[in-house]
């Protein structure tokens, strides 16, 4: 048996990084689709489309690194060894991740990660949830003369007040990804560097599920409509003026259609 040291940098086996979306099978991209129907191992979390994954990608074996919020089954360090340790047995490795793999997906240091042990690799963007789970709600991330920037931040920790500051100048959109848990800290920062209580928030929960649920409110009110509402991950929470533009998409013309004559 070879010993790490000894083994071949490469035996023909390769890591395919894709973006996943934001968990619907038909926003996958056709270049990701092909790339998990020729995948021998599908690594993937909860946030990607995981449910038809055994049609996507027959034949893979199929593992799940899911990590939910405050629970990690699967350590990023051990995802990396088990994508390297896969890939080194000759095989195609994919992993599939929610939304973009760069956008908060640790899809750098994935691909740092092969390239330091010889793996190739290949990246294949996907529809990230900053832009289309507000868009699930009918919210544009950008409106002519409403807003022209659009500033997407991690709520995974708290931001400095230095980073309020600078986004409270600049403005436009703020979309905020793993904002739930510091929603407090978040909406009560925005206001000390001076945007107004009554600037305009969405928290769009769970997008393109059949739970998908949008909570409206404003900059003084979200932390109690949240609780209230109990709102819970996987939420984009969308601030400004934009979200006035918030629709249910999920009545279609159909479902309108379908309702009898004179019902509202
Ligand atoms: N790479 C991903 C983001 C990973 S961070 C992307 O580009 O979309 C994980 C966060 O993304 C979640 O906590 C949530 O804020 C957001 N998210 C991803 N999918 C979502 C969905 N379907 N509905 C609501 N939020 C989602």
């Amino acid at each position: 048996m070879l010993t790490a040291s000894e083994e071949p940098a490469t035996t023909g086996g390769r890591v395919t990084l894709i973006g996943g979306g934001p968990g619907v099978e038909d926003l996958l991209t056709v270049r990701a689709k092909q790339a998990l129907r020729e995948a021998d191992v599908v690594l993937y979390d909860r946030l990607g489309p995981y449910r038809t994954l055994p049609q996507l990608a027959p034949g893979a074996e199929l593992i799940d690194v899911g990590k939910t919020p405050g629970h990690h089954p699967v350590s990023q360090a051990e995802i990396e060894k088990l994508m390297v340790a896969k890939a080194r047995e000759g095989k195609h490795v994919v992993r599939l991740k929610g939304g973009d793999p760069f956008v908060f997906g640790r899809g750098g240091e994935e691909v740092n990660t092969c390239l330091a042990e010889g793996i190739p690799v290949t990246t294949v963007p996907g529809i990230s949830s900053s832009i289309a789970v507000p868009a699930a709600a009918g919210i544009p991330v950008t409106y002519r003369g409403v807003a022209h920037a659009f500033t997407v931040i991690s709520g995974h920790q708290p931001l400095t007040d230095t980073e309020f500051e600078a986004l409270a100048k600049l403005g436009g959109t703020i979309v905020v990804l793993m904002g739930i848990g510091t929603l407090p800290q978040l909406t009560s920062g925005l206001r000390k560097a001076g945007l107004a209580s009554s600037v305009p928030v969405a928290i769009v929960e769970k997008g393109y599920s059949p739970e998908q649920r949008t909570t409206v409110t404003t900059l003084g009110d979200a932390v109690t409509a949240a609780g209230r509402a109990r709102c819970a991950s996987p939420a984009v929470v969308v601030i400004g003026e934009v979200v006035r533009q918030h629709r249910d998409f999920s009545a279609t013309l159909e479902h309108v259609l379908a309702q009898p004559l004179g019902a509202s």
